[in-house]
């Protein structure tokens, strides 16, 4: 039987889609874990120092006071809800100065998640009613979730001056939740101030962005990524480097990584796959596109998407003598041997290739057909 971790993920012959759910359950435990690295109580934000400041500058005495509404944007797992909880912290706590504490009984309740003015309102996979669950991913924002938060939101905080809600996903709000949210947008009662993540402008109500502070946070560079690692997560240098490169700006996915000990076996059998497949045969190829497409995991299938497309960027960049520059640094003989062994025209176009079915599988025009095409204009050598 085909063992998901085996390190090479093929049997009799065929090359078989690495899959693995593990990485689900993780990503949805990184938030407690970036929240509160090791050495690190004030603000735990590794970069968006500007996003910081700005934030910190509302809590001075002199200065008007925070808005009523802050919308964080920003790709997947680039600190957005950290962010937004340490505003929230922030705002809550008790300290005369240099908030949040981290001391006070406010920042005791909030390090526990049981502070009575705080409220976490994220995605669920099922309505309220049926016991749905946090699901960041696949998750929606329900009209009842949103009833619940303006009933909230009309009583008077319990311990502190104000409630803060961090309403996480905005971008997945049904009509309904998206609906009663504007509402308590245009009158939030004087003690409330929302905090909404979202992945980009395009993916929330025009008319919930304009009444929104905006903080667009941009991936992180790759020092600040490895720095936090070694310091803040006491991640091994090597390992650090690599992770940094990997995580196209987003620390909480290097943070996510570093815990998950699968994850380093299974980028080793997605790249072993690729290596066979770029060696493989249309038989072979199809046969591979067909599995990936019975497998139905889209999180997975975009996870290795994204792989492929590194990996490809890093070859372009070896064929252009910038091995240096890689992503990949643990593969560089790899890469080598395969910037020497395609031309870089079959790279750049397969990239583009990448690029494009991306877009296509976003919007499921035709998976099978899509996963046909990813596999069959895959650059062909054997002799690397
Ligand atoms: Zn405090």
């Amino acid at each position: 039987m085909h063992n998901a971790h085996d390190g090479l993920g093929h049997v009799d012959g065929r090359i078989t889609p690495v899959c693995d759910r593990a990485a689900a359950v993780l990503k949805s435990n990184i938030m407690s874990a970036a929240s509160s690295p090791a050495g690190r109580s004030v603000w735990p934000i590794y970069g968006h120092e500007w996003a910081v400041h700005l934030l910190q500058r509302t809590l001075d005495p002199q200065a008007a006071g925070p808005r009523h509404a802050y919308l964080f944007l920003g790709p997947p797992q680039v600190g957005k809800s950290t962010l937004a909880r340490s505003f929230a912290q922030a705002l809550l706590c008790s300290a005369e100065q240099s908030r949040p504490c981290g001391v006070c009984r406010a920042c005791g309740l909030m390090a526990r998640g049981s502070h009575p003015d705080f409220r976490l309102v994220q995605p669920l996979d099922k309505p309220l009613d049926k016991e749905g669950v946090a699901d960041r991913v696949n998750g929606m924002l329900r009209g009842e979730q949103a009833t619940e938060l303006i009933q909230e939101a009309a009583l008077r905080p319990m311990e502190a001056q104000r409630k803060v809600f961090v309403i996480q996903e905005a971008h997945t709000a049904n009509p309904t939740f998206a609906n009663k949210l504007l509402k308590t947008l245009e009158e939030p009662p004087d003690h409330v101030i929302l905090l909404l993540t979202a992945l980009d402008r395009g993916s929330v109500l025009p008319t919930i962005v304009s009444r929104c502070q905006v903080l667009e946070l941009r991936p992180l560079p790759v020092p600040v990524i490895e720095r936090a690692l070694t310091e803040g997560w006491q991640v091994e240098t090597e390992e650090a480097a690599l992770l940094a490169r990997l995580a196209n700006g987003r620390l909480g996915w290097a943070v996510t990584q570093r815990a998950d000990r699968e994850g380093a076996g299974r980028r080793h059998a997605q790249l072993e796959q690729l290596r066979q497949l770029i060696a493989a045969n249309r038989v072979v190829r199809l046969d591979f596109a067909e599995q990936l497409a019975a497998g139905r995991d889209n999180q997975q299938l975009f996870a290795m998407l994204e792989l492929w497309a590194g990996w490809w960027r890093d070859v372009l960049l070896a064929q252009t003598g910038c091995l240096d520059a890689c992503c990949n640094i643990d593969q560089r003989s790899v890469l080598a041997r395969q910037a020497a062994a395609l031309s870089p025209l079959a790279v750049r176009d397969y990239l583009y290739t990448l690029q494009r079915l991306d877009g296509y599988l976003h919007h499921t025009v035709n998976t099978r057909l899509a996963l046909d095409i990813l596999v069959l204009r895959l650059p062909h050598t054997t002799a690397a």
